[in-house]
């Protein structure tokens, strides 16, 4: 027997939940079971997968205090945030019903190839059994994104959540069960990603691993999964480019929410901040008037913008990277108090392009603005990283718009918009270090479906 997993309550420390966890012997059970759950798939039709999806969004609608309450407890999230995300799961599910409806293949023109006496077509049909592994910061709308598709696709699913906040992923398991999907398509798995989530990994069971999370990580599943679809939804070090014409306002205060939302534990956080020469100071001075107004503290509060940070030991690494800068070279303009887990907000300028703030995720309440000659200097310094989920321009001139959207690379980029903004329907995901595939109902569908080839000979 696996010892218990105790969840704990970021801001209080205290121990909230203690959930079984699973072993080798329980894992390997659980795989079995989804793989019959394929068969039982097999006679839900698109109509009655649509139908239960839909319904769990209905349930998670009814029950949504109670999975606020749990998002905030189990992450830490501030109670508006909480709410955010408990919608966005609704719409998640729903944008996934639609796809169950939309799902289907194509007729090939064997004519076209010279065969006038053959037809067919391709079906899309579902992969097989997915392996979900998700992360600890959206742990409901992020498992929503895997599972939703899976069953819109008719494969059977495993999810493995971070052990950091398992609560809501049950609470989505439960609600789709009591939606009408039978228990066997979806199955939860607890416990450490190093063995539970490595033993889904590395088994022959799943035809996909469907990942979200760090990109060491990442790394480590690509090695492990063998022949199977790898789709990878990793971190960023996102940056935004403020451009001499740009409304100086807007873009501040966007940024005072996409840098600092979650405590910066997202995965599009804006970071970085590169901002032309002429209007730098009174950009930097209009940023820290927007953010010295963020209200820190207990995320039960309805008032709070800024709650904890999903542990202790992640402000004492950030505020190291921070040392190892300062000590290099850069200034700060902010210094976010430290109380408990909660860490205000920090916004630190001229920040050398060497240091760790730059070149890795940050994952903290924290801002780096830096100055660029213009806006070809800005991109160079954008993609100078690992990374490309999303970036993002702030400027009134159509052609540089263009020019950034262009130069960027990252999956998207966001004109007058911090990177932080996602809504569940858009096409996500990143290129280079952050991952592979793209998210959003209708683009993880494509990923978790095959096309299968129907021929037939009428000669
Ligand atoms: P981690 O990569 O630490 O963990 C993610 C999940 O992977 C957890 O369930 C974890 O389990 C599991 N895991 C850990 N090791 C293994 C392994 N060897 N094999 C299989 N599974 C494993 O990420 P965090 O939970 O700390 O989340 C933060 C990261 O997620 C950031 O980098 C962030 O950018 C990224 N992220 C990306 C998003 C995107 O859409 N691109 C969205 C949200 C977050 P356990 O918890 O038990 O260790």
């Amino acid at each position: 027997m696996a010892e218990n997993l105790k969840v704990f309550n970021p801001y209080e420390g205290s121990v909230i939940a203690e959930i079984d966890q699973d072993t080798p012997s329980s894992v390997a059970a659980k795989l079995s079971l989804a793989r019959t759950g394929l068969i039982k798939m097999r006679d839900l039709t698109q109509q009655r997968r649509a139908e239960i999806l839909n319904k769990a969004a209905d349930l998670v609608s009814k029950y949504a205090e109670e999975f606020t309450q749990i998002l905030v407890m189990e992450v830490g999230k501030t109670i508006r945030e909480a709410r955010s995300e408990v919608a966005r799961c609704q719409n998640t599910l729903r944008l996934s019903a639609v796809e169950a409806i939309k799902l289907r293949g194509q007729e090939v023109a064997f004519s076209a190839a010279g065969h006038p006496n053959k037809q067919g077509f391709y079906k899309l049909v579902p992969c097989g059994v997915v392996a979900a592994i998700t992360p600890f910061n959206f742990p409901l709308n992020l498992a929503a994104h895997k599972i939703g598709p899976a069953i819109a696709a008719g494969c059977s699913v495993i999810l493995k959540p971070a052990s950091a906040t398992p609560l809501s992923g049950i609470k989505l398991a439960e609600t789709l069960y009591d939606a009408g999907l039978p228990a066997e398509t979806l199955q939860v798995v607890i416990g450490p990603g190093s063995t539970v989530g490595n033993a889904l990994v590395e088994s022959p069971i799943p035809r996909m691993v469907t990942f979200t999370g760090s990109k060491t990580v990442g790394e480590e599943i690509t090695r492990h999964a063998g022949i199977k679809k790898i789709a990878l939804e990793l971190g960023s070090n996102s940056a935004v480019v403020i451009l001499s014409d740009a409304d100086l306002e807007r873009a501040a205060k966007r940024i005072r929410i996409g840098g600092y939302c979650l405590a910066g534990q997202v995965c599009i956080s804006t970071q970085r901040v590169y901002v032309e020469e002429e209007v730098y100071q009174p950009f930097l001075d209009l940023l820290v008037s927007e953010v010295s107004t963020l209200k820190t503290g207990n995320p039960l509060d309805e008032s709070t913008e800024l709650g904890p940070m999903i542990e202790g030991k992640q402000i004492e690494r950030i505020l190291s990277w921070i040392d190892e800068a300062k000590t290099a070279g850069a200034e700060v303009i902010m210094e976010g108090k430290r109380e408990g887990t909660v860490l205000g907000p920090w916004i630190l300028a001229k920040v050398p392009e060497d240091q760790k703030l730059i070149k890795m995720e940050a994952f903290a309440p924290l801002v780096v603005v830096n100055p660029v000659k213009d806006l070809e200097d800005a991109i160079c310094k954008v993609n100078d990283t690992c990374y490309g989920l999303q970036g993002a321009v702030f400027t009134k001139d159509l052609k540089k718009a263009f020019r950034a959207c262009d130069g960027i690379d990252a999956g998207g980029v966001l004109v007058n918009e911090v990177p932080t903004f996602r809504v569940d329907l858009m096409p996500y995901g990143g290129m280079k270090g952050s991952g592979l595939g793209r998210e959003g109902p209708a683009y993880a569908i494509r990923e978790m479906t095959e096309e299968k080839l129907y021929l037939f000979d009428l000669s």
